[in-house]
């Protein structure tokens, strides 16, 4: 059986290239990339100023990524909006649109499922199906966009999976996503989010595009981050705060760390003490999440009165932090819940509404 290209995951010059190659003038290959990236054309048949005889021959050379919209569930507390999409293949994935007051945000998902065991991530329990393509990354975007109809300012990639761990589909899905020819994101709006990965950090700092990182830190020293990561145990938190340094060295950008609070793990002062210590000096500012009980596991969110004991501790210590406003709290916000839900109701499993 011979593969076909996606067409979705060409650049405009890998796309000219191909076009050529098929025989065409290269400005075809313009008006296609602005079918495909601009316009949003849901199918070849789309392209009506491409020769019926030019989209056949697009037919026969290339797929054209589709995401199936499953579900969407609307949250009644902001206008969050979260969806379930399945691909060509059957698997799930969900990705979220949130309104804020600069504009609307999505964050998306780069894996189905994941492999890196984070003891309170729902995405994780039933280990990696496979990566998205750069194709289906950027689908979703365009997907939520044809629904509701308006334009995304802000890509966060903090859904189902780890990005690093799908490394050359991100960066292209990045360059494609903030391709002036296409739907022209600035990198400044893309956010990546790591588990700490930390070659991976590096050599995204070599890419010259100027996207936010944030590093899922989520514990003040190596010994409790084991207890929660296991990829702690491949990469120390001195070693995630140095390419962290040369993340921000090399883009000027400033690293975001994400810290989920749960209750008596990793919540008292002595820890926001720690933390404290651990950031000074360090170009970035810390994201504190209340962590979103699983019903797999036994994990508690702080109170608001701990939450907010934390946030001050770390302000008297002069670091920048920020609580994570919860979005979509009643429709299963929690990466990995709505698709695990999903799952189980198709097999037929008794299942919880989640929280986040
Ligand atoms: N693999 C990437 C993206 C994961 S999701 C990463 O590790 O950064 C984005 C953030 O949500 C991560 O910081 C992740 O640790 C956190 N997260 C996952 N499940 C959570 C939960 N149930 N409660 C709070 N934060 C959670």
């Amino acid at each position: 059986m011979v593969i076909m290209k996606e067409i979705k995951n060409l650049t405009l010059t890998e796309l000219t290239d191909e076009i050529k190659a098929l025989g065409e003038a290269s400005y075809r290959a313009k008006q296609i990339y602005e079918w495909l990236h601009v316009k949003l054309a849901r199918d070849f048949d789309d392209m009506s100023n491409i020769s019926v005889a030019l989209r056949n021959k697009l037919k026969e050379n290339f797929e054209f990524t589709k995401l199936t919209t499953v579900r969407v569930s609307e949250s009644k507390i902001d206008s969050t909006k979260k969806f379930l999409f399945e691909t060509k293949d059957g698997n799930y994935i969900e990705s979220v649109w949130m309104q804020y007051h600069h504009g609307n945000s999505v964050c998306i998902s780069s894996q189905i499922g994941c492999r890196m065991g984070c003891r309170f991530c729902a995405s994780t329990i039933d280990g990696l199906v496979r990566s998205l393509s750069a194709a289906e990354m950027l689908e979703q975007v365009y997907e939520i966009t044809r629904i509701t109809g308006e334009r995304v300012s802000n890509v966060v990639v903090m859904g189902m999976g780890e990005p690093m761990d799908n490394y050359d589909n991100l960066v292209k899905f990045v360059k494609l996503l903030t391709c002036p020819e296409g739907l022209n994101i600035s990198a400044r709006n893309v956010t990546v989010s790591t588990c700490g990965i930390v070659p991976k950090i590096k050599e995204l700092a070599e890419e010259n595009l100027p996207i936010t990182l944030a590093l899922s830190l989520h514990a003040p020293n190596d010994e409790k981050r084991k207890e929660l990561m296991p990829i702690a145990n491949s990469y120390s938190i001195s070693e995630c705060l140095e390419a962290c340094d040369y993340y921000f060295e090399k883009t000027k950008r400033r690293v975001s760390f994400e810290y989920s609070l749960v209750a008596g793990v990793n919540d008292n002062d002595e820890e926001a003490e720690e933390l404290s210590a651990l950031l000074r000096g360090h170009n970035g500012h810390v994201n504190l999440i209340p962590v979103n009980p699983i019903k797999e596991r036994d994990f508690k969110r702080s109170d608001k009165t701990r939450i907010y004991a934390f946030q001050n501790k770390l302000e008297k210590n002069g670091i920048n932090v920020t609580i994570r406003r919860e979005m979509g709290r009643d429709i299963d916000g929690a990466c990995g819940q709505l698709r695990r839900r999903h799952n189980e109701e198709a097999r037929g499993l008794d299942s919880d509404k989640g929280c986040i």
